[in-house]
Parts: C-alpha cells; sequence; structure tokens
C-alpha cells in the first residue's frame, strides 16, 4: 500500500534527511519526499497499517530534523 501526505520542512536537505529517517523505519518499504510539492509518499510493507506506523516515521524524523512536520 501506498499514500501521500503533506509535510512541513524548512529545506532540501532536511527533506532528504526526513526520506532517509522514514525508509529506516519498521513497517516502510519505500519512502519518496518531494521538497518542491512538501509530500512524502511511504510505501508500506505488506500487512502493515498507515496508522500504526506513521507515527512511528514523524518519531524518526523528528529525531533527525525536530522542525519537521507530517499531517497523517
Ligand atoms: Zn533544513
Amino acid at each position: 500500500m501506498k499514500k501521500t501526505y503533506p509535510i512541513e520542512v524548512d529545506c532540501a536537505n532536511c527533506a532528504a534527511k526526513m526520506e532517509d529517517a522514514a525508509k529506516k523505519t519498521p513497517g516502510v518499504q519505500d519512502c519518496v519526499v518531494n521538497f518542491m510539492t512538501l509530500k512524502m509518499t511511504v510505501t508500506f510493507e505488506e500487512g502493515k497499517k498507515p496508522a500504526d506506523v506513521m507515527p512511528l516515521v514523524l518519531e524518526r524524523c523528528k529525531a533527525v530534523e525536530d522542525d519537521c512536520e507530517i499531517h497523517f
């Protein structure tokens, strides 16, 4: 399953950090962050619920970039 979420982040460098952090989150198969459109597209592993995984993604993104936000 793939879902796209609006994000808030200050620059392309931090957006790349968010992408890396999201990719390493358990339950995430892949993640692409687009800084131009401020969107994060997350591909979830089979059987994982976005509602369970997204709080972990946000936690890990905030660990690398305090000021970021993901609206899910
Ligand atoms: Zn930045």
